[in-house]
C-alpha cells in the first residue's frame, strides 16, 4: 500500500528543504524523502560565510538543521528512503523507494549532484580541513596561503583564477599535458603569474594530521614522486548529478542534469526539479534555496489549478 501526499520532495539538501518550508506553509501534505542525513553536499564544507543573514558565518550542519526544523515546524514529514523509480498513476505519481512506495499529485526532485572524488588516501579525512570541492565557497579562507587545484576542465581553470584573488600561489595539477578547458580560460591561466601548472601529475595521497599539510604527486611520464606543501587543495574534476533513477523517464541535458523551464517544470507534468540537480542552478546554497522556493510556488500554482 502506498502512502498518499499532495507533494513529495525527493532530497533534503538546501533546495529540497526550502521547498518543504514553502509547501508546509501552503498547508500541503508534504513528504520529504532523503537517503541519508539532511543537508546534502554543503555538509562537505566546514564553514559557510556567503549565505545571507549570517555575517559571522555558520557551520553547514547547523544551517541545514535549522532548515529542517523550519520545514518540520510547518508540517513537512520526513522519511529516510532512497528512491529507485517514479511511475505514473491515474492522478499523479508513485515514488518507489527501497523502503516503501509513496503517492502524490506533484513531485519535486532536489537530489543534488555530487563532486567527483579523486579516491586517494587522505581525501575523505581532510575534506573540510583544507580540502575543498568549491573555491567560490571556501576560497576566501585562503588569503595569502598556498593552494592547489586539481583538474584541467573549465571549472578547474575558473577556480584557479578565482583563487588568485586570495592565495599568494596557486598550483594547477593536471593529469595530462594539455588542458581541457576553453582557450580563453587557458590564456588567462597561462598569463597569471600566481598560477604554476604541474603537468602530467596524479595526486597519489593527501597528507595531514589535523589539517591538510601536503600532497604527494606521481609524474606519469617519468614515474618520479614529489610532494607539495599546501594550505588548501581544491578538487575540481567534475560533478555528477544524482539522476540515475530518472534516466529515460525525464529529459536530461548532456551532463545528466534535469532540464527545467523557468517554472522549474520538467518534461513531465506535475514533476518539478530544483537545485543542483537541474541545468539552471549555480552550485551555491543561496541559489539552491531560491530554486527550491520557485519550485514550491510553481507546485502550489499547479495543484490549485487541479482543484
Ligand atoms: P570536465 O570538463 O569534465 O573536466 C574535468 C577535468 O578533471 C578534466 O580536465 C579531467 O582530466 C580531470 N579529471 C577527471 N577525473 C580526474 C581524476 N580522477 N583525476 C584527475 N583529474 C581528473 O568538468 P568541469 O571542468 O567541471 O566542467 C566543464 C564544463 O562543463 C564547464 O563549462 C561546466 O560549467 C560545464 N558543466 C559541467 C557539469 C558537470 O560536470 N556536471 C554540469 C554542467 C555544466 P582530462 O582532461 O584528462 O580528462
Amino acid at each position: 500500500m502506498s502512502e498518499s501526499y499532495e507533494i513529495i520532495i525527493i532530497g533534503a539538501g538546501p533546495a529540497g528543504l526550502a521547498a518543504a518550508i514553502y509547501a508546509g506553509r501552503a498547508r500541503r501534505q508534504t513528504l520529504v524523502l532523503e537517503k541519508g542525513v539532511p543537508g546534502g553536499q554543503i555538509l562537505l564544507t566546514d564553514w559557510i560565510e556567503n549565505y545571507p543573514g549570517f555575517p559571522d558565518g555558520i557551520a553547514p550542519f547547523e544551517l541545514m538543521e535549522k532548515f529542517r526544523q523550519q520545514a518540520e515546524k510547518f508540517g513537512a514529514e520526513f522519511k529516510m528512503d532512497e528512491i529507485k523509480e517514479i511511475a505514473e498513476t491515474d492522478n499523479g505519481w508513485q515514488v518507489i523507494g527501497y523502503q516503501g512506495e509513496y503517492k502524490s499529485r506533484a513531485v519535486i526532485i532536489a537530489t543534488g549532484s555530487i563532486y567527483r572524488k579523486l579516491g586517494v588516501k587522505g581525501e575523505a579525512e581532510l575534506t573540510g580541513k583544507g580540502v575543498s570541492y568549491c573555491a567560490t565557497c571556501d576560497g576566501a579562507f585562503f588569503r595569502d596561503r598556498v593552494v592547489a587545484v586539481v583538474g584541467g576542465g573549465d571549472n578547474a581553470l575558473e577556480e584557479a583564477l578565482f583563487l588568485t584573488k586570495f592565495a599568494q600561489k596557486v598550483y594547477l595539477v593536471h593529469r595530462r599535458d594539455k588542458l581541457r578547458g576553453v582557450k580563453i580560460l587557458q590564456e588567462r591561466v597561462f598569463a597569471n603569474p600566481k598560477i604554476e601548472i604541474i603537468w602530467n601529475a596524479f595526486v597519489t595521497e593527501i597528507v595531514g594530521q589535523e589539517r591538510l599539510e601536503k600532497i604527494r604527486l606521481l609524474d606519469r611520464q617519468t614515474q618520479k614522486e614529489s610532494e607539495i606543501p599546501l594550505d588548501g587543495l581544491f578538487i575540481s574534476i567534475g560533478m555528477d548529478p544524482n539522476t540515475a533513477f530518472v534516466q529515460g523517464f525525464l529529459e536530461l541535458n548532456e551532463y545528466g542534469e534535469i532540464k527545467v523551464n523557468s517554472q522549474m517544470e520538467t518534461s513531465r507534468r506535475g514533476i518539478f526539479a530544483a537545485g543542483d540537480v537541474t541545468n539552471v542552478c549555480p552550485k551555491q546554497v543561496a541559489t539552491a534555496v531560491g530554486s527550491g522556493v520557485a519550485a514550491a510556488l510553481a507546485v502550489e500554482e499547479f495543484l490549485s489549478h487541479l482543484e
